[in-house]
């Protein structure tokens, strides 16, 4: 027979992790069967509820991902949230091979006092209410009465949310940009957008390419960074690395002191940790104020990495809206225990070695137990990066299947399960309908797709 036609594989999850490993797993083993299962009714995970809506070349990548989607041996299993809708145990017993490729669902904490004050949000759910995530609708940040926004955190969702608040609506008006987000940013009055770091310019965490589309927006002014940040860089350029000398280059590119200010403005700050929301002074159950600890670098002799040490002084910066961009985490699914596999709580990852996941008192790879993407790695990575990651998790995959390691016994797949699943099954073609739903309720508002932001409005026009 064709290579790999004893194999059934499932995957859980349909971001860019669980369809590039099943698209690789795919592509080496031509007769394997790959069903892929998705908590939503809709697929491509981050590709669409994290990636930005004026970042729409970036989700190319889903063109790819049908594709792999239209294969006879691809079958989309949504609307199944595995560990809840389907047991662990019930995909082990009906498959040779489970990839967990489910990403990171949840954020972390700041953990400091005022933390829930209103108007402290995480990046996460603002993320998720510009997007459309179903989850994230009823957030209301408080935009219409705010002027100072403090982002705490540097790395690209930080800069994704400040780049949303800062941009003119109407050249939002054109994106998948969820509409009731369009109707309340444009009553925002925030102007002045702070992106706070806790250690030095060359640890930013964003990229230089995120970065400069700050710097292009017209309408706004960047605040010259302190001179103390940077200005010992500057002395000695050519011993940076590449991508530091270039961000270097970059922010004397765009610092222009003399210029006529813009009505709004954004600043880097570096150097400062967030200690506790302050309320404001005109009502006690919003944060009005920020407090900072200021920070020493130190350098990591050994290791090379740079530390972050309180200096026991602190600042203060006002702040109508505080958001917290601290990065996404992982979670276990229910069942990981009797199947054996070992979660890492405190890294937020499913322990593995490239991509195989590990269990037993011994803590070795687990034949036939895989994993891939920010489940895998870790909360950071863009796409490119979860692509190249997630073809090594399905090679090594396919070389245990070549070593005779998988259990090959016949498994009767989806068809063994179907009947035990407890939600209703969302094919591929229910979410092509779905799909063109969207698309045509985006066209009436000039818009490439206007997303569903409930489940329950995904699984109506379904009938
Ligand atoms: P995810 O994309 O999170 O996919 C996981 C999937 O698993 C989801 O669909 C989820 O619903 C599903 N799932 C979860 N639990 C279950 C369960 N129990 N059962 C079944 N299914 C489940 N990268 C870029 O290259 N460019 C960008 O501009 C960019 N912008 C970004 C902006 C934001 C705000 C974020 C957060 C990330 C961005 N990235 C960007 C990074 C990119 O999104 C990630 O690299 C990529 O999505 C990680 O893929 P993943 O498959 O591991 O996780």
């Amino acid at each position: 027979g064709i290579k790999g036609s004893n194999l059934k594989i499932a995957v859980v999850g349909s971001g860019p992790a669980g369809f590039y490993t099943a698209y690789r797993a795919m592509t080496l083993l031509p007769g394997c069967k790959v069903d892929l299962y998705e908590s939503f009714p809709i697929p491509f995970g981050l590709a669409r509820f994290g990636v930005a809506p004026d970042h729409p070349e970036v989700k190319n990548c889903q063109e790819k991902f049908e594709e792999v989607a239209r294969s006879p041996n691809f079958r989309f299993v949504g609307n199944v949230k595995v560990g809840e809708d389907v047991s662990l145990n019930a995909l082990t017993e009906n498959y040779n091979s489970l990839v967990f490729a489910y990403g990171a669902s949840i954020d972390r904490e700041l953990g400091i006092p005022g933390e829930n004050l209103d108007g402290v949000y995480s990046a996460k759910d603002f993320v998720g209410w510009y997007n459309g995530f179903p989850q994230c609708f009823n957030l209301n940040p408080l935009l219409s009465d705010s002027e100072n926004a403090v982002i705490i955190g540097q790395g690209n969702v930080a800069l994704d949310v400040a780049r949303i608040l800062l941009t003119p609506v109407d050249d939002l008006r054109k994106t998948d940009i969820s509409e009731h987000a369009l109707e309340q940013l444009s009553r925002s009055r925030v102007k002045n957008v702070k992106i706070v770091g806790r250690r030095g310019l060359l640890q930013s965490a964003f990229t230089n390419k995120e970065v400069r589309e700050l710097f292009s927006l017209k309408n706004c002014s960047f605040v010259p960074l302190e001179d103390k940040y940077i200005r010992d860089y500057r002395k000695d350029l050519s011993s940076l690395k590449r991508q530091s000398k270039r961000l270097v280059d970059l922010i004397d590119k765009y610092t222009k002191p003399d210029s006529m200010p813009l009505p709004k403005k954004w600043s880097l700050e570096y150097l400062k940790s967030p200690l506790e929301f302050l309320p404001s002074n005109k009502n006690s159950s919003r944060v009005g104020s920020t407090i900072f600890e200021e920070n020493i670098l130190t350098e990591d002799k050994i290791t090379g990495s740079f530390r972050a040490l309180g200096s026991g002084s602190t600042v203060t910066m006002d702040s109508d809206i505080a958001l917290r961009s601290i990065g996404y985490k992982s979670t276990p699914l229910t069942g990981f225990s009797d199947i054996g596999v070992q979660f890492n709580d405190k890294r937020g990852i499913l322990v593995n070695e490239a991509g195989r996941v590990c269990g037993g008192s011994e803590l070795k790879p687990i034949p036939g137990f895989y994993t891939a993407g920010w489940l895998k790695n870790g909360p950071t990575g863009v796409i490119a990066f979860t692509m190249g990651d997630s073809f090594d998790t399905a090679e090594n995959l396919v070389q245990d299947y070549n070593l005779g390691i998988l259990d090959l016994s016949p498994k009767l797949g989806f068809d063994g399960i179907k009947n035990a699943i407890k939600s209703r099954v969302v094919s591929w073609e229910d979410w092509e309908k779905i799909d063109k739903f969207e698309k045509a309720n985006g066209a009436k508002l000039g818009k490439p797709r206007e997303k569903f932001i409930s489940t329950e409005q995904m699984l109506n026009v379904l009938g």
